[in-house]
């Protein structure tokens, strides 16, 4: 010990070792590398979408102290090794963490980085990435999108072609891309969950909005009022319509992608019907006239259901009509209005026009005015089949709603054919749910078979990484597609009669339930039993349905998984 102490002793003092220009480069080189790093690291945080302000802090934090460290530590080179040491391992525990966030390819300082950066060159020359088709874009033209020839609109095919394909196979029905100052957050919904993607950073964000914009048909000039525009994307046979929507917000242009499955095809069979109910819906179809209120809680798929029914119509031999104030889709052979404020008439007038003008079917999805929902409901007990669209969280909410609206008790249960009242569950991934033994006093309490196995989606697998192994179906959600639970309450003489003399709602709900025939909960159940969907699942939508707050939600992560040619597009 003394001896050290006497070698220390005998070193020089140097006080002024930042004359000394090999010392002196020695600590800017270290101290170039570190604003290098923390300024990658505060775009990098939000790019692999980790935690920005504690990262950021962190690189500051340990740089300041090994700063300090480095500058008063007396002995040069012991105060830079500490300098240098303090910094390195910052630099290795973020990028340890990053690199556990993302895909193989997107890690950095992997040997595949080293060999890709070898290739490409530092400066930026990855611009000449192999661009590929692998989505068959075709504008609003109908002209293919061919890959361009020059930089620019390579980059720019090649983000909008990762993006459209990611979104399709993971079956997402709106993707968004919404500006922020240096990055852009994407967004997705799939099965009507909302998943937050892996940002892009700014420029990309804009060159990917340039592109699709072009492509749409939309005014490239106008960057701040709304504008629509429609491309068609094809992998294999798979078609897809995707609506394209810009809008103007204070940090830029925000992109919305609405991406069509089988929407557009579906009839009332196909939507969750159980037989016995999709007997009775199909027998009104031929009853004229009257009228039929479908309903759900906002996002549950009631648009869908008006249109299924719409389309079950033969709409070559009868006169179809519409006033909506969205048109969501296209539907052949039938007249579609949309409706605008501006257009000088009230939609009770334009509802008006529309009933004198004598259509078989009249259709809306939507009523905003009290008046039209009187004009509705004449129409539907004199002439004409009605469909009318309402929110409501059950049969009985729709019919207090409905009977306030039209506000004479004698004409609803003169007009009123049928209330239907429904919410859409997720169905479990027929390749990876798990059959399980549920808690037999649930069971009881839920007036199911106690000894039934039902079936949930399956715990997460790993791989020797500790990266979660996605189910290719599913891509790891547990669920592929939607389909309805439905609650049907078909207006018979009997519930006529009541509806003309009852004096509140409670009337009402009596008889009816006394009948024993309504219950969402029940018919929901039934999906469960049969292994359609979960318990987890119907709670969920049950819950959301009703207006409570959907909860927490684990956020699937699927990596190092291998895509598939085709995206299964179900509903
Ligand atoms: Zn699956």
């Amino acid at each position: 010990m003394i001896a050290t102490l006497e070698l220390l002793a005998q070193l020089p003092y140097e006080p002024h070792y930042f004359l000394n220009p090999v010392k002196l480069v020695a600590f800017m080189v270290v101290f170039a590398i570190w604003v290098v790093f923390a300024q990658w690291v505060d775009k990098d945080a939000v790019a692999v979408n980790t935690y920005r302000t504690l990262w950021s802090m962190l690189t500051l934090a340990s740089g300041a102290a090994a700063l300090l460290l480095g500058l008063f530590i007396p002995l040069f080179w012991v105060g830079f090794l500490l300098f240098f040491i303090i910094n390195l391992v910052m630099m290795v525990v973020y990028i340890l963490h990053r690199n556990g966030l993302v895909r193989e390819e997107d890690r950095v300082f992997t040997p595949t980085h080293f060999r890709r950066l070898k290739e490409e060159g530092f400066s930026g020359k990855k611009k000449q990435k192999e661009v590929t088709e692998r989505v068959r874009i075709t504008d609003a033209d109908r002209k293919v999108v061919t890959i361009p020839e020059e930089e620019e609109g390579r980059e720019q095919y090649r983000l909008t072609q990762d993006l459209v394909f990611d979104a399709l196979w993971r079956r997402a029905t709106i993707v968004e891309v919404l500006p922020a100052k240096d990055v852009a957050k994407v967004s997705y919904q799939i099965d009507g969950e909302t998943d937050q993607r892996e940002g892009l950073v700014r420029q990309e964000a804009d060159l990917l909005v340039h592109f699709l914009k072009q492509i749409a048909g939309l005014n490239m000039e106008e960057r701040r009022k709304p504008q629509r525009g429609q491309i068609v994307a094809a992998i294999g046979e798979n078609r897809h319509k995707i609506a394209v929507r810009t809008d103007g917000s204070t940090a830029g242009e925000k992109l919305t992608l609405r991406i069509f499955y089988n929407e557009e095809t579906l009839k009332v069979p196909d939507l969750g019907f159980n037989p016995k109910q999709l007997e009775v819906a199909m027998a009104l179809r031929e009853v004229t006239p009257g009228m039929i209120l479908l309903t759900a809680p906002s996002g549950h798929g009631l648009t869908t259901t008006i249109y299924s029914f719409t389309r079950t119509h033969d709409r070559f031999l009868q006169n179809v009509q519409t006033i909506e104030f969205e048109k969501e889709m296209e539907i052949d052979n039938v007249t579609q209005k949309v409706f605008s404020a501006s257009g000088g008439t009230t939609f009770t007038e334009q509802l008006l026009k529309l009933v004198r003008s004598d259509p078989d079917i009249i259709v809306l999805p939507e009523l905003r005015e009290r008046e039209s929902a009187a004009i509705a409901a004449q129409a539907a007990a004199q002439k004409q089949k009605v469909y009318v669209g309402l929110m409501a969280v059950d049969i009985f909410d729709a019919l207090r709603k409905w009977m306030t609206l039209v506000g004479d008790k004698g004409l609803v249960a003169k007009s009123l054919l049928a209330v239907g009242n429904q919410r859409l569950v997720r169905i479990l991934c027929d390749q990876c749910k798990q059959a399980y033994k549920p808690d037999a006093q649930m069971m009881r309490k839920l007036n199911l078979p106690a000894d039934k196995a039902l079936y949930r989606k399956p715990e997460p697998e790993y791989d020797k990484h500790g990266n979660e192994i996605a189910c290719q179906a599913c891509q790891g959600t547990g669920y592929v597609g939607r389909t309805a639970v439905f609650d049907w309450l078909t207006v018979d003489d009997g519930l006529r009669e009541v509806l003309r003399r009852s004096t509140s709602m409670n009337d009402i709900q009596n008889y009816v339930l006394k009948k024993g025939e309504v219950g969402l909960q029940a018919q929901a159940l039934q999906k469960v039993l049969v292994g359609v969907t979960s318990i987890q699942e119907v709670a969920r939508a049950v819950r959301q349905g009703n207006g409570a707050s959907p909860g927490p939600r684990p956020r699937p992560k699927p990596r190092g998984a291998g895509k598939p040619d085709k995206p299964s597009g179900r509903r």
